[in-house]
Parts: structure tokens; sequence; C-alpha cells
């Protein structure tokens, strides 16, 4: 797993950012734009990814379909109107990302952290989603339907409008999740792990 160095300006928690010593927020705009040019030109131009750094980037309507990351950091990453469809994110940290109105269907994710981040109106169908963490997360209108969801954990998750339909669920972990319009049809709920509910 890729580890980031920490920004050099006193005080600043965030990660530095490719090639630089500072992170997104205090690098020159002049800088940032430059860095953005030459990130959506590297994802044209290659497929495969590892151990790249794209902590706290801000990515609207890019597409990342047929892509695989490996072991790459999109720590506080948001991503808004992007394409992802088909493509494959293994052993990735993905934490307090914040993910809005994207396409991740017939995704790979496996062994992938997202815990903290909010979701909405993502729609993850036809996926693999094994042995993902999804602790803490906020999800709401998404749709995870037709996936197989094997071992993932979404323990204090705060689900809302959310369907998991005609999913594999065997050692899903829901403890201490509240649930709000949340459907489980046709899915092997029994073999999920459930605890008592907190009240919406
Ligand atoms: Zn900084």
């Amino acid at each position: 797993m890729i580890s980031l160095k920490k920004c050099s300006v006193e005080g600043c928690k965030n990660p530095a950012t490719r090639d630089h010593k500072l992170c997104l927020e205090h690098i020159t705009d002049k800088e940032r734009d430059e860095l953005y040019q030459k990130l959506y030109k590297h994802f044209e131009e290659n497929e495969k990814f590892v151990n790249e750094n794209f902590a706290l980037f801000d990515f609207k309507d890019v597409n990342l379909s047929k892509k695989r990351f490996f072991a790459c950091s999109f720590f506080k990453a948001s991503f808004k109107n992007c394409k992802a469809e088909e493509s494959q994110f293994i052993s990735c940290i993905l934490d307090y990302t914040n993910i809005k109105k994207c396409n991740l269907t017939h995704c790979h994710l496996q062994y992938t952290i997202l815990g903290g981040s909010k979701f909405k109106k993502v729609d993850f169908k036809h996926s693999d989603i094994i042995n993902c963490n999804f602790v803490g997360t906020t999800i709401k209108e998404c749709d995870f339907s037709d996936s197989d969801l094997y071992c993932s954990d979404f323990k204090n998750a705060k689900l809302e409008e959310v369907d998991f339909i005609d999913c594999n669920l065997k050692k899903v972990i829901f403890e201490d999740t509240t649930r709000k319009d949340t459907k489980f049809k046709y899915s092997n709920y029994e073999e999920a792990i459930f605890s008592k509910e907190k009240k919406w």
C-alpha cells in the first residue's frame, strides 16, 4: 500500500501531492492547473496505475472506465459525474472520499478501504465488491443490485434509499447501521451479519 508523505507546510495535515512537497491546497494555482492537466493526460494514456497518489483531487466528468488501480490512494478525493465502468480498484485507499452521481457498474473492488466516505446517486450494479471496508460511510440513493459483496463491512454506515437486490451478502457486516428504505429483496441477507438496529 502506498504511504503518503505529509505536506511540508507546518501544521498542515494533508498529504503532499504528486511530484510536490506540498499538498494540493498549498501549491500555487498554476502548479495545481498543470498537475490536473498532466493527470488527465496520464489517465487517457494509461490503463494500469500502481502505487500512485491521487489524494485530495477533485475529479469532475472524468472517464476512468476499464482502468485498473492497484494500491493507489484517493484519500479525501472527490468524484462527481465520473464514469468508472468495468474498472478495478485492488488494495486501494478511498477513505473520506465524496462520490456523487458516478457510474461504477461492472467494477471489481477488492481489499479496498472506503471508510468514512459519502456516496450519493452512485450506481454499483453488477459489481464484485469483495472484502471492502465501508465502515462509517453515508450512502444515499445508491444501487448495489446484482453485485457480489462477499465479506464487505458496512459497520456504522448510514444507508438511505439503498438497493441490495439480488446480491450475494454472505459474511457482509451490517452491524450498527442505520437503514431507511434499504432493500434486500432476492439477496441472501440471512447470511449477512446484522445487529440491533439504531433508531433512524
Ligand atoms: Zn498543505
